[in-house]
């Protein structure tokens, strides 16, 4: 906590919730539980276990209690992240290793404790991959619970009942529980010191729209309960105790985005379509079933890309057949959208499993990654596209392999997915036999046949997060070279260009689902090339909407052609944004000649 009171102090920090909120201070201040570690005598060995089982059995009954006070619809259905927790906390595997190690090495529960936990965060540490490396997060959120009640009897709870008016909460970290217990009447804010746009407390956040804005590195330390907070989840920004003028300024703003949030919730149910009659289909990029309720309500037609790295997580053996059929199920069951594609495990590369065996790769980005990896570990794959057949009786759903370099890699998956579609036949398990399957455009080589490819597949669907990283030569996860990732690179642009004119030769349709297809900047360019899909993450399809429907397509294959002649990225962008400042003054900075 902080001695001396700053006035209008601007802080930094990620902006992982839209809006803009002022409230009071409550200082979350659970601090550090220092845990003694103790070698303990063969006959205190099972006191120690019955402290460690009795610890997980109150933990289970404090997030059920949680889970129970819960009386807001709209928050229940987040409520699965705490029965996550619960899981994990009744896992067996989980309780056995801690107990085993009590028992081998004769220490106390909490020194064990962390001897478990810390192995298993090891193995998330090493991930480049954001959301993978967040999913750490939850291990850790369950070890402190634990440790407070091993040492203090209790977690700490939430209660600002003794502050006045609106109150902003703020935290070095905050559980996905503590989220979900936020009285919304109360507190209309949150930020913390640690965080990232893809830990569960930012998405429960973001499905309930406080705003918030984490990673803020050290908030807890510059505030006091009482202080008064500004806190701008769009712009990433704190302000501690604003003036009178900065409050002025800030509500001005608060009531301007709350009419572009009602004016874009309005554009999210309307066609995307140019103003000269182009139409595609705007989808979204999901990772969580629960993320499907944005999807809907932010206007997507269907699911361009959901990843399922996720469900490899938070669990420490495969997912069988079983278990991908169960979740593609929910999600094939929802009758509001007309395609769901299931993009099989791509794992490797900058994403990992601590429980799938990698070979230690001096290069991975160009190692045994997702398809390439399916192919070796039949098995995996084949659990995986199982689940998606049995799931394709009951809705929509399409297979995207992804990391696809050449035709035999789509021959073998084609292969594997016709023994799994025989396998089902045989045992008489109803699924689509007509499933459509496409492959991801990602790799440069992938582009350069795409007119093979398409005679192979049903649809295509380009990444540009991975077609750029490997077109340029630049590592995604590289800070040093990030300059150089460059969307509107004459040759990015000229490789999507030929695979779609190649699908649409063979009578494919061709979508794009890496990040570019959510910058409303690019949009002219994606209508330009006539794709016939975007996907995108769901907060971003009412700007891309609002665009589309703004622009004539004849413009953008005028302003695309203008691009393909520029020698550089950067002439392309200036032309750009000049052209889209003019068109759309509202929503780019114009930009002036020197
Ligand atoms: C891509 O590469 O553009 C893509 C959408 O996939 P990911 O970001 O998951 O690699
Ligand atoms: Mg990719």
């Amino acid at each position: 906590m902080s001695e001396e009171t700053f006035i209008n102090k601007v802080i930094k920090g990620i902006g992982v919730s839209s809006g803009i909120t002022s409230g009071k201070v409550y200082l979350l201040e659970r601090g550090r539980v220092a845990i003694a570690k103790r070698r303990i005598r063969e006959e205190h060995v099972e006191r120690e276990i019955q402290r460690f089982r009795h610890s997980t059995k109150s933990a289970v009954e404090e997030l059920n209690d949680i889970k129970g006070a819960i009386s807001d619809d709209e928050i229940r259905k987040h409520a699965f992240i705490i029965d996550a927790h619960m899981l994990i906390l009744q896992d067996a595997l989980f309780l056995n290793d801690v107990v085993d190690t009590i028992r081998t090495e004769k220490i106390n529960a909490e020194w064990a404790l962390d001897i478990v936990v810390s192995k298993f965060l090891a193995g998330f540490e090493k991930v480049d991959d954001a959301y993978l490396r967040e999913r750490g997060q939850d291990i850790k959120y369950i070890y402190n619970r634990l440790i407070r009640i091993m040492v203090k009897g209790k977690e700490s709870a939430i209660d600002a009942k003794g502050i006045k008016g609106k109150v902003i909460i703020v935290a070095h970290d905050l559980s996905p529980a503590d989220t979900i217990q936020l009285n919304l009447n109360r507190i209309s804010g949150f930020t913390t010191d640690v965080g990232g746009r893809t830990s569960h407390t930012s998405i429960v956040a973001r499905a309930l729209e406080i705003p918030a804005v984490v990673g803020v590195g050290n908030i807890v330390s510059l505030v006091k309960n009482n202080d008064t907070l500004i806190v701008d989840g769009d712009d990433g920004i704190v302000i501690i105790n604003p003036t009178k003028e900065v409050r002025k300024d800030y509500v001005a703003k608060q009531l301007r985005l709350k009419t572009l949030k009602r004016e874009f919730l309005r554009i999210a149910k309307l066609k995307s379509e140019t103003r000269d009659g182009f139409q595609l289909k705007v989808g979204a990029n999901i990772e969580l079933l629960a993320e499907m309720e944005l999807v809907e309500r932010y206007g997507a037609s269907g699911i361009g890309l959901y990843r399922t790295e996720y469900l490899y997580l938070s669990r420490k053996t495969l997912p069988t057949e079983n278990d991908h059929y169960h979740v593609y199920r929910k999600l094939a069951e929802n009758n509001s959208l007309s395609y769901i594609t299931v993009r099989t495990l791509d794992i490797g590369g900058d994403k990992f499993v601590s429980h799938i065996e990698m070979p230690k790769e001096i290069n991975p980005a160009m190692g045994l990654r997702a398809i390439r990896l399916c192919i070796k570990e039949t098995g995996l794959f084949k659990a995986q596209l199982m689940g998606i057949l049995r799931a394709s009786a009951y809705g929509p759903l399409r297979i995207l392999v992804p990391m696809v370099s050449g035709i035999d890699e789509v021959r073998t998956a084609k292969a594997i997915l016709k023994e799994c579609m025989d396998e089902l036949k045989q045992k008489k398990i109803r699924f689509n036999e007509g499933i459509k399957i496409g492959v991801m455009i990602e790799v440069p080589s992938a582009c350069m046949i795409s007119d093979i490819l398409a005679k192979e597949v049903d649809f295509f669907s380009i990444g540009t997060n991975d077609l750029i990283q490997y077109s340029l030569a630049i590592d995604r996860v590289n800070e040093y070279v990030s300059y150089l990732y460059e969307p509107l690179h004459p040759g990015v642009l000229r490789l999507i260009k030929q695979t779609v004119e190649n699908a649409h030769a063979n009578k494919i349709e061709v979508g794009l689902c890496g990040e570019m297809a959510g910058e409303p900047l690019y949009t002219p360019m994606l209508l330009g090339l006539e794709l016939d899909e975007l996907s995108m993450n769901a907060y971003a399809i009412p700007r891309v909407k609002k665009i589309i429907r703004g622009l004539d397509q004849s413009h953008c294959k005028e302003l695309l052609a203008e691009a393909l002649i520029k020698d550089s990225a950067k002439e392309a962008e200036y032309m750009l944004r000049k052209e889209m400042g003019n068109l759309f003054p509202d929503d780019f900075i114009q930009c002036y000649e020197e």
